[in-house]
């Protein structure tokens, strides 16, 4: 098996930012880039909440930007997704589906979270155009327009209660007869007088020219009075859950009930020792980019503080 110092397992902001200080620290970090290189930020057209980028900038390009940096101070970058590992003693192993073997001194994850979607073709039609699942990342594009939210939690409820501050109206599609949210939220959405709920609604495609124009809807689905119709809309935005990218570390690591990996107190530290995790794979509150690339300088310093203390 090859042996690393530390390896960088994803290529998100958390990940190419582990990857510039665990370079310039000198560590000769290694960095899978997984199923996604680039992350979830490569899906998103328009960035202008990443500091730095004063007039905003392409998702893609910002991505390519920070791995650049990252390449400036030798990080090895691999396109290989890790199918499995065994942290049950240092040096962690790890292996991937490109047949590479490696054994790691510290262990950065950075795998981040999925979105949910609903699994309409149209989603992947209109991506980038009307559909997103991140309102703080989008909802700036919709000002005095008309959106709608899937889902009836927190998310959903947080998001249409955000987006209702910047849009003319927030429809909130709602499967089911009630909101599964937490009551304080869901009393916010249903006194928001910019927001309707459209509860046992369910989304079943979109339409519209160059772009989202409106949704198609069902309305109790499967009843006696079942009922279709169409409802104009610019932007169609999807709050129905996050799947973290945890499932290969879940035998070693702690996770929540939905899978993102827990901290140590205020630090990056998964209790593992030398075994770090950073971003949305450890995030289930902010999700955001930023957050996650500060969290993995983060964890990079952690990660060299260990190996200075170990002697490794
Ligand atoms: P949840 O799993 O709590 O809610 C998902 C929602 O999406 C549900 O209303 C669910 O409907 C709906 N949904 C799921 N799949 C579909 C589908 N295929 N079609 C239509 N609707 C669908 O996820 P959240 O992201 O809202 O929350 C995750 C966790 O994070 C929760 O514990 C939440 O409390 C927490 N959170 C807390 C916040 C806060 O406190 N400020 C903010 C955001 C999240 P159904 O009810 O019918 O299953």
């Amino acid at each position: 098996m090859e042996k690393v110092r530390c390896l960088i397992i994803g290529s998100g902001p958390a990940g190419y930012t582990a990857a510039i200080y665990t370079g310039r620290a000198n560590l000769s970090p290694v960095l899978y880039e997984g199923i996604q290189p680039g992350g979830q930020l490569t899906t998103t057209t328009e960035v202008e909440n990443f500091p730095g980028y004063p007039d905003g900038v392409n998702g893609q390009e910002m991505m390519e930007d920070i791995r650049r940096q990252a390449e400036r101070f030798g990080v090895d970058i691999r396109a290989a997704i890790a199918t499995k590992c065994d942290l049950s003693e240092r040096p962690y192993k790890f292996w991937f589906d490109n047949g590479d073997e490696v054994e790691a001194e510290t262990v950065i994850i950075c795998t981040g979270a999925t979105a949910k979607y609903l699994g309409l073709s149209d989603e992947t039609k209109y991506a980038g155009m009307g559909v997103s699942a991140c309102a703080t990342c989008d909802g700036f594009f919709y000002r005095k327009k008309v959106v709608a939210v899937v889902g009836g939690g927190d998310t959903a409820c947080e998001e249409a209660n955000y987006l209702a501050g910047l849009a003319k109206k927030v429809y909130l599609i709602v499967r089911k007869n009630y909101l599964r949210a937490s009551q304080i939220m869901q009393d916010r959405v249903m006194s928001n007088p910019k927001i309707e709920v459209l509860f046992e609604h369910n989304a079943t495609g979109l339409y519209g020219e160059e772009g989202v124009e409106g949704v198609h809807l069902v309305k109790r689905k499967g009843e006696a009075d079942e009922s279709h119709y169409d409802l104009p809309i610019d932007g169609f935005f999807l709050a129905i859950g996050h799947k973290p990218n945890s499932d290969i570390f879940k035998p070693w690591v702690k996770t929540d009930e939905t899978g993102y990996i827990k901290l140590e107190g205020n630090t990056q530290s998964t209790g593992i020792p030398g075994v770090f995790a950073a971003g949305d794979v450890a995030d289930p509150t902010y999700r955001q980019g930023v957050v996650a690339a500060s969290a993995g300088c983060k964890a990079a310093i952690e990660a060299e503080r260990y190996l200075t203390e170990n002697n490794l």
